[in-house]
C-alpha cells in the first residue's frame, strides 16, 4: 500500500482527473462529483495498492475504512460458516466499498477481496460520514450506486441458480472486462470456479467451450477475450438486463447536485 498524505496543490485541484499527487483518478463516482464537493473530498483521501486477494473486510468486521475502487476489482463474497464461499457482486472503477455506512451500519455482511492489482483511494469511516453531511451530491451518487449494486447482485444469485456454466462464465468474463477496461484477464481455473461456485472441472468444460467456438484463448492463468460480440451472444441475458437496468436509471436520474 501506498500512502500519499498532503495537501491538494491548486494547480491540480483543477483537474478532477489527478489527486494532486500524481495518481490518476479513474473512479466515476469522483470524476463525476462538482468542484467544491471534490475538493471537499479528494484531500481527504489516501491512495492505495492492493494486491491480489487483498482482503478489505472480511464478514461482520466493523467498516473502519471505505473504498473507491480506481482499477482492477474487487469481489464480493458470501461466506458459510463451512468456509465456502461465492461471489455474489464485482466492484470495479464504477463502485464504492463500504455502502452499510451509508445507512448507519457499522459491519460488513460481506467479505471484499482485490482481484488482480487494484488500487482505491480510501478514507477512514469517520470522515467520509462527516463529509457526507456536506456534500449532497456524494451522498446522491453512492444512494444510486448502492441500487445498482443491489441490483447487480440479484440479477448475479438469479443467475448462478438457472443458467449454465459456460453462459454463467460469459457474463462473469465481460463484467471482468468492462470493470478494467481490458480484455486480458489473468485469473486462473480455480479463481473462476470459486468466483462462479463451481467446480473447477466445470469451469475447464465451459472455458473450453469458450474457446472451441473463438470467443476467449484460455492459457494457464490468463483469459483473453478475442471476439468480445460472440462472447456477449453466448453470455445469458443477465449482461444484457444489467447493462439495460443501468441504462434506464442513468437516463431517470436526475443531475446529482438536484435534490
Ligand atoms: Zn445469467
Amino acid at each position: 500500500m501506498t500512502r500519499r498524505p498532503g495537501p491538494l496543490s491548486s494547480t491540480l485541484a483543477k483537474s478532477s482527473r489527478n489527486d494532486g499527487h500524481g495518481n490518476q483518478i479513474n473512479n466515476q463516482i469522483l470524476l463525476n462529483l462538482p468542484s467544491h464537493e471534490s475538493e471537499t473530498l479528494i484531500p481527504k483521501l489516501e491512495f492505495v495498492r492492493l494486491r491480489v486477494h487483498h482482503l478489505l473486510h472480511e464478514v461482520g468486521d466493523p467498516l473502519k475504512s471505505v473504498y473507491f475502487c480506481n482499477s482492477g476489482m474487487i469481489s464480493i463474497l458470501s461466506v458459510f460458516p463451512n468456509g465456502k464461499s461465492v461471489e455474489v457482486g464485482l466492484v470495479g472503477k464504477e463502485g464504492f466499498i463500504g455502502l452499510p455506512l451509508l445507512v448507519g451500519f457499522r459491519t460488513a455482511p460481506t467479505r471484499a477481496i482485490s482481484q488482480l492489482d487494484a488500487t482505491g483511494f480510501r478514507v477512514d469511516a469517520e470522515t467520509l460520514i462527516s463529509v457526507l453531511t456536506r456534500c449532497p451530491a456524494l451522498e446522491q451518487s453512492l444512494q444510486q450506486y448502492s441500487q445498482i449494486f443491489t441490483m447487480e447482485i440479484t440479477q448475479i444469485a438469479a443467475c448462478n441458480r438457472l443458467h449454465e456454466v459456460e453462459e454463467r462464465l460469459a457474463r462473469w468474463l465481460l463484467m471482468c472486462a468492462d470493470r478494467v477496461s481490458s480484455n486480458s484477464l489473468p485469473l486462473t481455473q480455480e479463481f473462476l470456479g470459486q468466483m462462479l461456485g463451481t467446480r473447477r472441472s466445470s469451469v475447464t468444460v465451459g472455458a473450453g467451450i469458450l474457446q472451441r467456438a473463438g470467443m476467449i484463448s484460455y492459457n494457464r492463468g490468463d483469459v483473453r477475450i478475442t471476439d468480445r460480440k460472440k462472447l456477449e451472444d453466448a453470455a445469458c441475458e443477465c449482461y444484457a438486463l444489467m447493462q439495460r437496468q443501468r441504462e434506464r436509471w442513468r437516463r431517470d436520474a436526475k443531475p446529482p447536485n438536484v435534490r
